[in-house]
């Protein structure tokens, strides 16, 4: 079994880590005892604040923030993350990287074609795709053999949402990456899938609950499962993705929706 006779310190980077659906994946990490570097992007304190709560259950993290729209801002993550590994590993072990989930992403949609920008497009596709592109080719060499690469996809690959075209492509490009990524990293027996939620309860969308009562009946009657997806929903295949029970599975996308539109119900 892949991770069945490690004896270092497994270790992870998720990126944008410092709320939502990242800060869930960081906890659980830290919760299989992986030691977590939680990356951010512009909030310190909220970065931080997931640090102190895997600390307080008993983990182990650190935090580092850079801006994923730029190359230097991949390459300052890069440097930070390699300094903050060598900073919590024993002197007897040589610092690696077990997990990579690429989770940070603008969100927010750009609109609808007609009312989309040249520099909202290409903002989104900095951070989406070309930052997780450089950052794995830039960490190769810090991943270690057996280790795995987790992309957070979304539904909006399978589903068409006019208003989330440019970010729907984007998500596309990821599932696109993952699939021939494995098949490049497969000899070091590194796993790389995408985990694609569907709408999924952070600050945004208890936000949007608290402002449309009616909201939370829509969402569930366009779904098989009847809850409005958590954090922790989607932090759990990754983790499982991340372990060695899920060492036989790559280049594929799991969707982690509760079933949304499957198709009619009867
Ligand atoms: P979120 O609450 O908006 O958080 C985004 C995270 O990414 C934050 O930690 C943010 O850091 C970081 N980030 C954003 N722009 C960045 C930049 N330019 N450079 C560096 N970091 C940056 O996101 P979420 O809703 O949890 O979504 C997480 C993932 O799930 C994303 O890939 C998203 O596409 C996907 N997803 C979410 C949903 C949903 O309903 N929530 C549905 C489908 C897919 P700072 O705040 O520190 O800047």
């Amino acid at each position: 079994m892949q991770n069945a006779t490690t004896s270092h310190t497994r270790t992870a980077l998720v990126t944008g880590a410092s709320r939502g659906i990242g800060r869930a994946i960081a906890l659980r990490l830290a919760q299989d005892g992986l030691l977590v570097a939680v990356h951010y992007g512009s909030d310190a304190a909220a970065a931080q604040e997931t640090v102190d709560l895997i600390a307080a259950k008993g983990g182990r993290a650190f935090s580092v923030g850079a801006d994923l729209g730029s190359y230097e801002g991949v390459l300052a993550l890069v440097e930070g993350v390699r300094a903050g590994l060598d900073a919590h590993t024993p002197d007897a072990e040589r610092a690696g990287l077990d997990v990579l989930v690429n989770n940070a992403a603008v969100t927010s949609s750009g609109g609808r074609l007609q009312e989309e920008t040249v520099d909202r497009f290409d903002r989104l596709f900095a951070v989406n795709v070309r930052a997780p592109f450089f950052l794995v080719q830039q960490l190769l060499p810090l991943l270690r053999d057996g280790g795995s690469i987790v992309n957070i996809g979304s539904g909006v690959t399978r589903i068409a949402l006019a208003d989330e075209l440019a970010y729907a492509m984007s998500k596309g490009a990821m599932e696109t990456f993952t699939r021939t990524l494995a098949n490049v990293v497969g000899a070091r027996r590194i796993t790389v899938n995408t985990v694609a939620p569907g709408p999924t309860q952070t600050a945004a969308l208890t936000a949007a609950l608290a402002a449309m009562p009616q909201l939370e009946e829509m969402l569930i009657g366009g779904q098989a499962l009847p809850w409005v997806g958590q954090p922790e929903d989607i932090a759990d295949p990754v983790a499982f993705l991340a372990s060695s029970e899920g060492r036989w599975i790559t280049g594929t996308v799991i969707d982690a929706s509760g079933g949304t539109y499957l198709g009619p119900k009867r």
